[in-house]
């Protein structure tokens, strides 16, 4: 039996969710763009799906875009942002966001001279709002920070930025990928301009990315073609994802409160029993419930986690040396955590569909194997 501990890269689906999709692909298949019956049925789940977005996360259907991924959302926003720019030249971000955002910021820096300030976090992988606003100056078009960090759980002073960017002319984007069922994101209160999703993490499926796009936002799309999404995102829309995508949101939030309540139980166990085994807590005592990055120094992480995986758990690692990772240690690394501790580090990320007894099993498993990798 498997026991999955790797949530933050990428989730179950619900089954009755994944059997509509399967019905939506075999027989209800319509081109939401066609005229006909089966286009017009195909058009109105796509745009009631829009609206279940819309209802929660407290904002408006036109203000809710899909994609291919929370990285195509990413690329949209940051691009279009960079087009709108005018005279100023700097972003602000921080060097603990997704590769998703920093490789874009990266091509945007190589290709028209801008200047990124990735701003380091304190040891405890949170990023100093002081910091982030002393760099903020005239000069500064765009600021973008993730909601949670996918590594180490850390919850960033997202809404705080909010706040205090909201009376300057700034755009600011949220990479919300890690919030949803997790903590309460509500673009319109957390003043944010844009904000990137991804269904695949809160159980929806691979391949749907939700974008949200303040009204009246300076934008331009990055895919031109049939005009979809109102113009801002050609391409037919991955109706039976895009549905998948909506319920799947719509019940990751309902059931936060619950899911929430149990995972911090869950998180506070497993850290007292790597704590026991030697192991060090690597995660903020801010951070989101499902995840916690720990470290037991001599054991490189890939070994940990391969001997784990033949025992049937799984769960993540970040290690700079394997090619199968997320390419977390980057993170670790702007901590300032020392090499030895970087390197032995695995991020057990749990979700809804975690059990009491997966987390036995976990632990049961870390017993027999931190010993025996010991020595
Ligand atoms: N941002 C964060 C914080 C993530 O964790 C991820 C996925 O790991 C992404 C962006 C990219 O999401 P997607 O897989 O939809 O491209």
């Amino acid at each position: 039996m498997i026991r999955y501990f790797d949530n933050n890269a990428t989730t179950a689906m619900d089954r009755d969710i994944g059997e509509l999709m399967l019905k939506l692909c075999t027989e209800n298949y319509g081109n939401p763009n066609s005229v006909h019956s089966m286009g017009l049925d195909s058009n109105r789940l796509l745009e009631e799906s829009r609206l279940r977005v819309a209802r929660v996360l407290e904002v408006e259907p036109s203000e809710v875009f899909f994609t291919s991924s929370a990285t195509e959302s990413i690329n949209w926003i940051l691009r279009s942002s960079a087009t709108f720019r005018g005279k100023k030249n700097r972003v602000v971000t921080t060097s603990i966001e997704h590769k998703a955002t920093l490789d874009t910021l990266k091509d945007l820096k190589n290709s028209y001279g801008i200047e990124v300030i990735e701003l380091r976090p304190e040891r405890d992988g949170i990023v100093d709002p002081e910091k982030v606003m002393r760099a903020v100056d005239s000069e500064t078009f765009l600021v973008s920070i993730m909601a949670a960090n996918n590594v180490t759980g850390a919850i960033q002073p997202f809404e705080e930025l909010g706040e205090r960017l909201k009376a300057k002319p700034i755009l600011y984007h949220v990479d919300a990928v890690q919030s949803i069922g997790k903590f309460d994101f509500k673009p319109r209160r957390v003043g944010c301009t844009f904000a990137s999703f991804s269904a695949h993490k809160f159980h929806g499926p691979k391949g749907v990315g939700i974008t949200f796009i303040n009204k009246g936002s300076p934008l331009r799309p990055l895919i031109t073609g049939g005009g979809q999404e109102r113009g801002m995102r050609s391409g037919t829309q991955n109706v039976p994802g895009i549905v998948a995508a909506s319920l799947s949101m719509e019940r990751a939030v309902q059931l936060s409160p619950d899911t929430n309540d149990r995972l911090s139980r869950y998180k506070e166990r497993l850290k007292v029993e790597v704590e026991k085994l030697g192991g060090r807590i690597n995660s903020p005592l801010k951070s989101i419930s499902n995840t916690l990055n720990v470290s037991f120094p001599g054991i490189r992480s890939e070994v940990l986690a391969n001997f784990l995986s033949r025992e049937g758990v799984f769960v993540g690692t970040s290690s700079a040396c394997s090619s199968r990772n997320d390419g977390g240690q980057y993170v670790l690394d702007s901590m300032g955590l020392d090499s030895r501790i970087a390197t032995s580090a695995i991020r057990i990320s749990m979700s809804r569909f975690t059990t009491d007894e997966d987390i036995e099993i976990i632990v049961e498993k870390l017993k027999q194997s931190i010993p025996a990798l010991k020595f």
